[in-house]
């Protein structure tokens, strides 16, 4: 057992997975069990199982659980400053910005909490922008199918999945849906109307999708052309995930916006927007805002974080082990049948199911929980991974085996 692994679950109230059925929303099904401690790649549930943990709680956990380094970070924030409100600034949220805008040579950041709220906020400057430089009927925004952009109204709406923003009333307009990758569509739709284009440069939720880099080319020159500004929804891909800073550093093109979050915090709730300070200029006062938004305490630890994920000695430890788990994923692939394609980036792969197991990913993740391997699924054919970009090597192999066993128990059903 790793150190600082065990703790005893809290005893005082009598707590289980059907305590989820009493006292939350059913919006989620978690698996049948409750997790109580971890560290590392390995998590415990409160019946002393172990699981190996290839889903980095969803792209966000990218140091892993509980990490030594950022438990220190957070005692220390703790004890001097944890939330002061936008009122008021602080050194932690400036030293972040300087940090991000270093990072990536955008100008300007503004913080929020999670991915929606970044994308949420990027899309209404977008708006702004055109409003402010174009007037009003500049104010189409334009999207992808199955992209995924978070669960605000106006973020739901404005991804390219009807399931998730039907039934809730009145859409907000002027959000067009065009086919991903496809230069076709994008050519004959994009006009001076546009005021945004919002892409992910690997769809997540989506189906671990990579985008095509000429596709990113011309949506750039597109954009250009009819002053539109390109936005990069990297809540997923981002801090480290894709084998560099953010994916955009591996594409031919530059976004005008790009949103972060998922890793940014190692599990602490953070995102922002970065832009050029020409854009951030429309966010004058009043014009938007957020109460937690650069919270002192997910601030220092996300100074942490990138000054960990983004030096070049961790970014090429990440791609070499997204190489080594590609390779074993393939492998399995080829000797079982069960998967037709191993895509992705760095440290986010999906493993895409082939014809005869089409639409069982979420019986393979069950397959999976149940060997004691924790994964997740991008929609019904496809297995995701998405691990701690700390994972050892030896334990994304221990993962391909327990993967293996629950393969082999596919093929029987
Ligand atoms: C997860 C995700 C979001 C939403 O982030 P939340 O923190 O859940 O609000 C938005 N965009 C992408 C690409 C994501 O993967």
């Amino acid at each position: 057992m790793e150190s600082g692994a065990v703790k005893a679950p809290v005893k005082s109230m009598e707590l289980s997975r059907q305590t989820f059925d009493k006292v939350m929303f059913p919006c989620y099904q978690p698996f049948d069990m409750m997790l109580t401690h971890g560290h590392g790649s390995y998590v415990y549930d409160s019946e002393e199982n172990r699981y190996l943990d290839l889903t980095g709680g969803i792209a966000v956990n990218c140091l892993g659980h509980t990490p030594d380094e950022v438990q220190e970070v957070i005692r220390e924030q703790a004890s001097r400053l944890i939330h002061v409100s936008n009122i008021f600034t602080n050194n932690k949220t400036l030293e972040l910005a300087q940090r991000l805008t270093d990072a990536t040579g955008f100008e300007r950041v503004f913080f929020v909490n999670s991915g929606t709220e970044a994308n949420e906020a990027a899309l209404k400057l977008a708006r702004r922008v055109a409003f402010d430089d174009f007037g009003e009927e500049k104010n189409e925004i334009i999207a992808f199918d199955h992209s995924f952009h978070g669960r605000t109204f106006f973020a739901v709406c404005v991804a390219g999945q009807d399931k998730y923003s039907s039934g809730f009333g009145p859409k907000p307009g002027a959000i067009t849906h065009l086919k991903y990758n496809d230069l076709e569509a994008i050519e004959s739709h994009i006009s001076d109307k546009t005021c945004a284009v919002i892409v992910e440069p690997v769809q997540g939720e989506g189906g671990i999708i990579p985008a095509d880099p000429l596709f990113m080319k011309r949506l750039r020159a597109l954009c250009d052309q009819h002053r539109a500004l390109l936005i990069f929804d990297e809540v997923q891909t981002g801090v480290g995930r894709s084998g560099s800073l953010y994916a955009y550093m591996q594409c031919p093109v530059k976004p005008d916006i790009l949103t972060t979050a998922k890793g940014l915090g190692s599990g602490l709730p953070i995102g922002a927007v970065l832009s050029s300070s020409a854009i951030a200029a429309h966010f004058g006062p009043g014009t938007h805002g957020s109460t937690f938004g650069g919270n002192a305490l997910a601030c220092a630890v996300g100074c942490y974080v990138l000054q960990k994920v983004g030096s070049e000695k961790f970014l090429s430890k990440v791609r070499a082990k997204g190489e080594l788990l590609r390779n074993l994923l393939t492998d399995l692939g080829e000797r079982h049948g069960v998967f037709a394609q191993v895509r992705g980036q760095g440290l986010l792969l999906g493993c895409v199911l082939a014809k005869p197991y089409q639409g069982q990913s979420a019986k393979l993740q069950k397959l999976c929980f149940k060997h004691g391997l924790l994964t997740l699924v991008a929609g019904p054919d496809v297995l995701r991974l998405a691990p701690a970009l700390n994972i050892k090597k030896a334990q994304l192999r221990e993962g391909a085996e327990l993967l293996e066993l629950a393969l082999l128990e596919l093929k029987e059903a």
